[in-house]
């Protein structure tokens, strides 16, 4: 039977792993496997050296240093304890704010529900513009000092808004207030190389970055620390706030991967990346049917993002009749299933109907023009057969 290829477009969802960092992974399952909280003999020292190379690489990926990243099983984890940590250990009572975007990612979302029932903590969304941007003057005029915490993610899972951290941390500073920014989409989008500097806390994600799934990271200010109350206890690894014994091969990969993606090589793939993506774009506009491109502009958003709304059809019977040649998504995987249109696009101000007509396509390290081309023709050719059978259902 012949084996048929499907062109994989949805980076956001998760990436493959780097052949590169696959390898550097390898001799861990093996030959060093050891348990790296193990103190009394030589092969437990090799592998907390592992432990600690792959903290120094990951800190070095957005300027912190070593000590200050904590492991975790992925971002949602990390978003948790940022957050749940923070509020857990909170001395000043009168600081009972805590500030959003409305573009949160799920796991930022439902943790802040959770510190509105249990710790009786104020939630306040911060609007966007229809490119998905936190404006810096609406920011500022939300923010005084009964605002304990701000969580503003770096780059936006389904419509690549690249937000400007910088200022936005900037002003939550200058309130006395903590920044986290959940920057699970960010390493392949923009040099995060100084985020470190700006924020108290980063999440990120081992699968989101060329990495292995099941691994993620927060840093938290050298400062903060003592203030992290530990979402996980036990046997007091990670300085005692994050205990379980450490997955070598995977935090191994992660670090390999970080390494990566601070290369000097990075400048080159985020163009090509881009360069795709305006292509597919461009291609698509060329298409009978009208189209429009959701949120920022191109040179403002992930450079592997595009947001289409294909108006009049429907996104999920596009993406089922594109099976298996195509992958894509509605919206972020780890919403689908729950059958409400997307928060992301509803707050940017699409209505329900184009909201469901949108399919995110993203691009990763593994793209070819030849994928692009592909899928393009795929797409062409399935709007043209749903179209058909709409005109002759309603015929
Ligand atoms: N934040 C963002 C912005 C994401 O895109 C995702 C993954 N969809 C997560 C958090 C959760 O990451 P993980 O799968 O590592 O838990």
């Amino acid at each position: 039977m012949k084996k048929i290829k499907t062109i994989y477009l949805d980076h956001q969802a998760t990436t493959p792993v780097d052949e590169s960092v696959l390898q550097k992974m390898m001799p861990y399952f093996g030959e060093k496997f050891g348990n790296p909280h193990s103190v009394d003999h030589a092969i437990g020292w090799q592998s907390s050296r592992a432990v600690a190379d792959s903290a120094a690489q990951i800190a070095a990926l957005i300027g912190a240093d070593a000590d200050e990243i904590i492991f975790t099983s992925g971002a949602t984890e990390a978003n948790n304890l940022a957050l749940l940590g923070l509020l857990g250990r909170r001395s000043d009572r009168r600081r009972n704010r805590i500030l959003i975007s409305a573009i949160e990612h799920k796991s930022v979302l439902a943790t802040a529900d959770v510190l509105k029932d249990r710790l009786g903590c104020q939630i306040e969304n911060v609007p966007v513009d229809r490119q998905g941007r936190v404006s810096i003057s609406a920011f500022e005029s939300a923010l005084d000092d009964t605002v304990f915490a701000v969580s503003i993610m770096a780059v936006n899972n389904e419509i690549g808004t690249i937000q400007d951290i910088r200022s936005l941390s900037k002003a939550t500073r200058e309130v006395g207030a903590l920044f986290h920014s959940d920057a699970a989409q960010a390493p392949l989008a923009i040099d995060i190389s100084s985020l470190a500097q700006g924020a108290d806390l980063v999440s990120l994600s081992g699968h989101k970055m060329h990495g292995p799934p099941g691994i993620g990271a927060l840093y938290v200010r050298r400062a903060l620390q003592e203030w992290i109350e530990p979402l996980i206890h036990g046997g007091g690894q990670q300085n005692g706030l994050r205990s379980g014994t450490m997955p070598l091969p995977l935090c191994v990969g992660m670090g390999a991967a970080a390494e990566i993606l601070r290369g000097d090589r990075m400048h080159e793939v985020r163009a090509a990346l881009r360069h795709r993506r305006d292509r597919f774009v461009e291609q698509l506009h060329t298409l009978p049917w009208a189209i429009t491109v959701n949120g920022p502009a191109p040179e403002q958003r992930h450079p592997g993002n595009a947001n289409v709304c294909f108006h009049g059809f429907s996104a999920h019977d596009i993406l089922n009749a594109l099976q298996p040649t195509l992958a894509a998504s509605t919206g972020s995987a780890c919403t689908s299933g729950i059958p409400a249109p997307s928060h992301v696009l509803r707050a940017i101000g699409l209505s329900g109907d184009d909201a469901e007509a949108s399919i995110r396509f993203s691009f990763g390290f593994t793209t070819r023009d030849e994928d692009i081309d592909a899928a393009i023709d795929l797409i062409a050719d399935t709007l043209g057969r749903l179209a058909q059978t709409t005109v002759a259902r309603s015929a």
